[in-house]
C-alpha cells in the first residue's frame, strides 16, 4: 500500500551496526518525517482498537517512542516495559536469552491486572526474544494479550515462530 511504501522509504539500512555483518534498520528518518510518523501512529492505534486492546505496552527504548503516541491516539493508557533496574516500584521481572548471555525486563506489577487486554508495540521484531518475554510478563500478571504490533519484522530471523506459542492465538502484525 501507499502507507507501507512511505514507511519503508523512511527506514535506513546501516551496514555493520552494531557489529560487523549486521544490517541495522534505523527508524530515525521515519520519526523525523511528520507524515510518516503520523501515518504509523494512526495505523498502530487502529490496529490496537481493532484487537480490542485496553492498554498499550511499549518496549524500551524505541518501542516507547511509538507506543506513547499510539496510546494517546487510541485513548488508552501507556505501560512501559523496561530493562531491569529502571522502574522504582514493585515489579515482575522476566529473563530471556540473547545471542550471548541473557537480559531481563520488568513491568510495574500494579500496572497489569486480569481485566486488561494488552497490545505490545515495538519498532522491530528480530529474534522475537524481547517480545516473547514481554508476553510472558503479561501472562504472569494474569492479563490478556490483545496482540503484538511492530513497524518491521525481520523475517529471516523467524521471530514469529518464537512468539507464536506466547501469543495464544492473538495476532502478530508487522506493518
Ligand atoms: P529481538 O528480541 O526480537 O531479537 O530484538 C528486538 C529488539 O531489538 C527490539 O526492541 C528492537 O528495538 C531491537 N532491534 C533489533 N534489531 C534491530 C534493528 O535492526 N533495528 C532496530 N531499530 N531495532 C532493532
Amino acid at each position: 500500500t501507499d502507507i507501507q511504501e512511505l514507511l519503508l522509504s523512511r527506514i535506513r539500512d546501516v551496514p555493520d551496526y552494531p557489529k560487523p555483518g549486521v544490517v541495522f534498520k534505523d527508524i530515525t528518518p521515519l520519526l523525523a518525517d511528520p507524515a510518516a510518523f503520523t501515518a504509523l501512529t494512526e495505523a498502530l492505534a487502529e490496529l490496537s482498537l481493532r484487537n480490542g486492546a485496553t492498554r498499550i505496552v511499549g518496549l524500551e527504548a524505541r518501542g516507547f517512542i511509538l507506543a506513547a503516541p499510539v496510546a494517546v491516539r487510541a485513548g488508552l493508557g501507556f505501560i512501559p516495559v523496561r530493562k531491569a533496574g529502571k522502574l522504582p516500584g514493585a515489579t515482575l521481572r522476566q529473563a530471556y536469552e540473547l545471542e550471548y548471555g541473557t537480559a531481563e525486563i520488568e513491568v510495574h506489577a500494579e500496572d497489569l491486572t486480569p481485566e486488561d487486554r494488552v497490545m505490545v508495540i515495538d519498532d522491530v521484531l528480530a529474534t522475537g526474544g524481547t517480545a516473547a518475554a514481554s508476553l510472558e510478563l503479561i501472562r504472569r500478571a494474569g492479563a490478556q494479550v490483545a496482540g503484538v504490533a511492530v513497524l518491521m519484522e525481520l523475517g529471516f530471523l523467524d521471530g514469529r515462530a518464537k512468539l507464536t506459542p506466547e501469543l495464544g492465538g492473538a495476532p502478530l502484525d508487522a506493518l
